[in-house]
């Protein structure tokens, strides 16, 4: 059976400093997402769902699988997101739909870390678009992604502690008014432009 591997980065572990560290990095992906990868690759032995692509299996699973599989998911498009050098804001037809949907770029930022820092426990704020291409804010519990709601997952951050305990302890808030520093919109923009 075809093994999920863990992604490669695309930046060094340090590329993302100060707002997140190397070790934060090292740990976060290394660790983490490299646990999550091992027990899918566990949970599919003898599976009918072994063989999927990845987001078949999210739509697909359930009980540990799917918290597996969709934190997989959720990591891939977490740490892809990200870049030392980023296209600071969105462009063309998503920076106009976010003037539409939320009235300014500005306006969307103080929503979404509100939906983020607002999150109880463990999970992920995600910016989506639906079918029409307008964009929606949900708060995902735990390994929850968009998809399971038939939207297209864009832009999210991580609330989970491991995603911040070392460098922010518990001021989750400054984390995430710190990770606009490091989002590549660029990739965003693909994201949503994507057919
Ligand atoms: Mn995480």
């Amino acid at each position: 059976m075809k093994k999920f591997q863990l992604m490669a980065l695309p930046y060094a572990t340090e590329a993302l400093e100060p707002v997140i560290s190397k070790e934060t990095i090292a740990f976060h992906h290394g660790k983490h997402l490299a646990g999550y990868v091992n027990n899918l690759n566990g949970l599919l032995e003898g599976s009918p769902l072994a063989g999927l692509p990845l987001e078949e299996i999210v739509l697909k699973a359930e009980g540990g699988m799917l918290n597996n599989a969709g934190q997989i998911l959720n990591h891939e498009l977490y740490f892809g997101q990200f870049s030392g050098d980023p296209k600071s804001a969105p462009t063309g037809q998503l920076a106009e739909a976010i003037i539409q949907d939320f009235g300014s770029f500005e306006v969307f930022k103080e929503e979404f870390q509100k939906k983020g820092a607002t999150l109880f426990g463990s999970g992920w704020v995600w910016l989506s678009a639906d079918k029409d291409g307008k964009l929606v804010i949900t708060q995902e519990p735990n390994a929850a992604n968009p998809i399971l709601k038939g939207l297209k997952p864009l832009l999210t951050f991580d609330v989970w502690e491991h995603a911040y305990y070392l460098d922010y302890q518990n001021r989750r808030p400054d984390h995430l008014a710190a990770l606009w520093q490091i989002i590549d919109w660029e990739v965003i923009d693909n994201r949503y432009n994507k057919k």
